[in-house]
């Protein structure tokens, strides 16, 4: 299998998906479809944006143990299929994906060498807080995210092969290409 998977994980805010639909668009590595129980808006595109399932079709699935990761976000189910994984990877392509601890854990241990996991931070809690004001969460649950933080840099430290600040956007976006043009499994399978 020749194909490689870039796992980006970080606490809530910190940016993987702004780098990820960065390094998406200029075309560096590819985007992974994941599936949802929600309608598709008006420009989406089915089997390309998402796969649409029913709430049926989607438990179905989580029950036949076929996703990485599956979540609920405001009253619908979002998941990552092993199979749409599995795919890249023999295919030959090059996938950046944002996800959990846990399914970064278990996407790591079904490929190990073709998974690199890639821890974001930020800079400070200071910052963290003013990026998740700006994008509206509300103060209850900022607080939470912000005691969530410390432990949080903590298991990204421990999960990931390779991580990095994401202060100035420019730095860690030169720093992501940088990971990924140097390929899978950097440094720390070598070390093992
Ligand atoms: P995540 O996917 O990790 O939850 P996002 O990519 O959605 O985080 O980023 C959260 C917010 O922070 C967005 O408004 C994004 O534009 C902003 N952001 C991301 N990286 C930076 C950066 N280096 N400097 C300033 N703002 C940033």
């Amino acid at each position: 299998m020749t194909g490689r998977i870039f796992v980006l994980i970080g606490p809530s805010g910190v940016g993987k998906t702004t780098l990820a639909e960065k390094a998406q668009s200029d075309g560096i590595a590819d985007r992974i479809i994941t599936c949802t129980t929600r309608t598709p808006r008006p420009h989406e595109i089915p089997n390309r944006d998402y796969y649409f399932l029913t709430l049926e079709e989607f438990g179905n699935r989580v029950d036949n143990g076929e996703f990485v990761e599956n979540e609920w976000i405001h009253g619908q189910r979002y998941g990552v299929l092993v199979r749409e994984l599995s795919r890249a990877l023999e295919s030959g392509r090059t996938a950046l994906i944002s996800l959990g601890y846990g399914g970064a854990e278990r996407v790591k241990s079904l490929w190990p060498h073709n998974v690199t996991i890639v821890g974001i931070l930020p800079p400070s809690s200071d910052s963290l807080r003013s990026r998740l004001k700006e994008r509206g969460t509300a103060a209850e649950e900022m607080a939470f995210r912000l005691r969530a933080i410390d432990h949080e840099a903590e298991t990204v430290k421990k999960l990931a092969d390779i991580f990095f600040v994401n202060d100035e956007l420019g730095d860690a976006y030169h720093r992501l290409r940088q990971v990924i043009a140097k390929g899978p499994s950097s440094h720390r399978i070598a070390d093992h």
